[in-house]
């Protein structure tokens, strides 16, 4: 049975990602130091022999024992209420994790994925954003921990492929979504839902006009999985180019949820990105691979989804609104 590593295996991609493997014939072996994942997204695989589980943190050496085919590097908070709560976690993991990963797959000569992000753009200057985009980020920034990190994880993973001749992929992934998002982690789809489940209004940042692009899980996963399996070692953007506007948004989630919330309006938080829609025309030549899934079926499954919630869950996850703590 062939092995892979997942780390961030408790975290909403990442469970996605073990479910993935484990229906393919996988031995998985998940990692995880559950800062921000959830062993609840991953607790059905347990009693697989086919599954295995490490709570460990990857910003310190890694060693699993026997051979490796392939490694998947999804450790990191990847929310901004995360990157302003744990700062130095997020730079460690994308640099000095990224780093520890690159030199287990040296050691086992595995295939290994790293996963970037349209963070590597920051605020963009061009639209839609094209993989041979070089990014318009602000290093100093309550964001710049993530962005930076995640540039450096980029550039350690090329130099480990042209260096040493690693087997790398970068898969460089917008905004998604979908059942396992923690309810309380600050980004849009979960905050705005979490608010329709407890009757609170929709709080948008900003007036609203800054743009976004959400890909349903199911796509992503189908699009990592794919590059995987590619001979392609140049970053590949995968996300869904189906872009709305915040408020747009906001009100699509209350006709979807039929709650009479209104929409409030709050600052919006430093270095929020104004537009992000990826060019996937790499990703459509190189994997022929595009996204499937329409926004209003994967919202109605994510809302299903977040229905299933019981009240206990549902008030350990009160909105918390950092939109001020995150100004200048
Ligand atoms: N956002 C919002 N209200 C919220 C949470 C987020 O208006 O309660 C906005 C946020 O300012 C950003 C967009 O929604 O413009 C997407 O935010 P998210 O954190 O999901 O992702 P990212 O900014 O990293 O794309």
């Amino acid at each position: 049975m062939k092995r892979v590593l997942i780390t961030g295996a408790a975290g909403f991609l990442g469970s996605h990602l073990c479910d993935r493997f484990v229906a393919e014939g996988f031995h998985v072996i998940g990692m995880d130091n559950l800062i921000t994942g959830d062993l609840k997204n991953i607790e059905h695989l347990f009693k697989l022999e086919q599954f295995e589980f490490y709570h460990y943190d990857v910003t310190k050496f890694v060693h699993v024992p026997g051979e490796l085919e392939y490694i998947l590097h999804f450790a990191s908070p990847a929310s901004p209420i995360d990157y302003l709560k744990i700062p130095i976690q997020t730079l460690k993991v994308g640099a000095l994790g990224t780093h520890n990963l690159l030199g287990l797959a040296k050691e086992k000569k595995a295939r290994i994925l790293i996963a970037s992000t349209s963070e590597v753009y920051g605020d963009p200057l061009v639209h839609p954003q094209s993989e041979d985009y070089y990014g318009n980020v602000n290093t100093i920034s309550p964001r710049g921990v993530y962005d930076e990190a995640k540039r450096f994880q980029e550039s350690i993973t090329m130099a480990y492929h042209r260096f040493h001749g690693l087997d790398t992929r970068i898969a460089r992934i917008f905004n998604t979504y979908g059942p396992r998002m923690r309810l309380n982690d600050g980004r849009v789809i979960p905050a705005f839902m979490g608010q329709a489940l407890r009757g609170e209004d929709l709080t948008v940042f900003g007036d609203g006009s800054q743009t976004r692009s959400f890909c349903y899980v199911d796509d992503q996963i189908e699009g990592i999985y794919r590059l995987l399996n590619s001979d392609y070692h140049l970053p590949v953007n995968i996300g869904n180019p189906g872009e709305i506007s915040i408020k747009d948004f906001a009100e699509e989630i209350l006709r979807l949820t039929g709650t009479d919330q209104k929409i409030v309006y709050k600052p919006l938080p430093e270095d929020d990105p104004m537009q992000r829609q990826p060019d996937i025309s790499k990703a459509r030549e190189v994997l022929g691979w595009e996204p499937k899934v329409k926004r209003k079926e994967g919202m109605t499954k994510t809302w299903n989804h977040f229905k299933t919630l019981t009240k206990e869950e549902l008030e350990k996850t009160e909105h918390r609104d950092f939109s001020k703590r995150n100004r200048r």
